[in-house]
């Protein structure tokens, strides 16, 4: 039977100083709740000076970030997008909302990430391929080097969907500031949370005030309502954005956290026959946003995930990889079978930063458990 409090993969957690609700309650008392306002703004200009980024638009979802990255690059009907393959369909699906066509990238054991062999394979196939779209999974960076001189290279932009790296860097860069356009997402299970909201990060400050126009129902600035491009209502609430400026100031303590807890696993998990952690290179300094393994002896994904569910904790497999996921077989595919390899292989253990050493340790046991019982 259950025993104990649940423990979650990664929960929302507000910071103990309260600060989000100084700016929820300011956004309150002058009735500034809706549309936009001061905390949109400085949720904005906080973020990008956090990430080093020229400029960013603060919209309702990570996806709708980059559905707006894809329109910028200027991605409509018919143009190939390249997508990695290993990621979550939020990244996928807008690149059919713009009837594009996807076609999806492997990875590599290295990173996770989209294999710049593959890559490269993709471009001689398809050289009038319009935008890249690369991941940076559970916080882990992507080879960014390989991958932004193939793109320069062959002059198509890319766009790096950040939603799970806040606080990840790739040699000192944050991550979502290196291609031309990045997203980040403040969804209820990311490092931080504004309940659910997105940003699109770019130096091109242009582009990005259009990027607000559009999410605006691209309306002109008239009198009366006016029209000449399609529009989407896609802007960030104030109360929202008030959430997002509290939780932004304790992004340094969640990764922190974070990273205590995979090293906590690490020290403790690591000598298990067939356990391998997700890889973390040298170039990259990563939030840790899951602790993910994979395993390859006789305890599989699912034994572990069963044994900690009984026991009242979260757990779940690596993302299952597009090309495999039925809505997007009918897409091309380049590359071999790493990712697969990672979804049959790989589990994400919990790693919210509310769990304490108790919790850490009940988990472990668990897992320790099932080895034994092997033996
Ligand atoms: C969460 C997530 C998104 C989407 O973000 P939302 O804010 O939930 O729309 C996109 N890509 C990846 C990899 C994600 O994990």
């Amino acid at each position: 039977m259950a025993s104990g409090n649940k423990i979650f993969l990664s929960s929302p957690h507000m910071s103990d100083e309260g600060y989000e609700m100084e700016y929820i309650k300011e956004a309150f008392d002058t009735n500034w709740v809706a549309p936009l306002g001061a905390n949109v703004n400085e949720f904005e200009n906080e973020l990008t000076a956090k990430v080093g980024s020229m400029a960013a638009a603060a919209l309702t979802t990570g996806t709708a970030a980059i559905h707006l990255a894809l329109k910028a690059v200027g991605v409509g009907s018919g143009d190939v997008v390249f997508c990695q393959s290993l990621t979550f369909s939020a990244t996928a699906n807008p690149i059919i909302y713009q009837n594009a066509v996807p076609v999806f990238i492997d990875s590599n054991l290295e990173t996770w990430n989209m294999d710049p062999l593959a890559l490269e394979e993709a471009f001689i196939k398809y050289p009038d391929v319009k935008a890249v779209i690369v991941v940076h999974l559970y916080g882990l960076s992507a080879d960014m080097d390989a991958i932004m001189e193939i793109c320069n290279r062959y002059n198509v932009p890319l766009i790096e969907d950040a939603a799970e790296s806040l606080g990840t860097y790739y040699k000192g860069q944050h991550t979502g500031t290196i291609g031309e356009y990045g997203i980040f997402s403040f969804n209820g299970n990311k490092i931080i949370t504004t309940s659910g909201g997105g940003m699109l990060v770019s130096n091109h400050e242009r582009q990005i005030s259009k990027v607000r126009f559009w999410a605006t129902q691209s309306r002109e600035q008239a009198r009366h309502y006016q029209h000449s491009e399609l529009g989407f209502n896609y802007r960030m609430s104030n109360i929202v954005a008030g959430i997002g400026r509290g939780q932004l100031k304790v992004l340094e303590q969640r990764v922190a956290k974070k990273k205590y807890i995979f090293n906590y696993y690490q020290k403790e998990l690591s000598h298990l026959e067939g356990v391998s952690f997700m890889p973390i290179n040298d170039w990259n300094d990563p939030n840790c946003w899951l602790s993910c393994l994979t395993l390859t002896g006789a305890v599989r994904p699912l034994d572990v995930m069963l044994a900690l569910e009984q026991e009242n904790i979260e757990s779940r497999p690596v993302w299952k990889p597009m090309h495999i996921q039925p809505f997007f077989s009918k897409y091309d595919y380049i590359g071999g079978k790493v990712s697969e390899q990672l979804f049959e292989n790989g589990i994400c253990i919990p790693s919210d930063t509310k769990m304490t050493d108790i919790d850490l340790e009940r988990v472990c046991t668990v897992i320790k458990g099932l080895w034994k019982w092997n033996d």
